[in-house]
């Protein structure tokens, strides 16, 4: 099954609770899983874990979360 590439890797970022997380950086448009808002391509995201008890008993998906839900701070310079 071939896999589309969605999003490419940028780093470690912090978010606004302090946690550190994933960023991305989208390569196609993708949808917020928080608001619905659009991620368009070429911005910065982040994901998080969250059931697909729907489709996939006991799976996990990482839904992406744009900037306006979860700020990111980039870790690395
Ligand atoms: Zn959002």
């Amino acid at each position: 099954m071939p896999t589309q590439v969605k999003s490419n890797y940028v780093g470690r970022a912090i978010d606004g609770t302090a946690s550190v997380t994933t960023a991305y950086r989208a390569v196609i448009a993708l949808e917020c899983v928080e608001c619905t808002g659009a991620i368009g391509p070429g911005h910065l995201f982040s994901r998080r874990s969250q059931p697909v008890a729907r489709r996939m008993i006991g799976a996990l998906t990482l839904a992406p979360v744009c900037l306006a839900c979860r700020p990111l701070r980039m870790q690395d310079r």
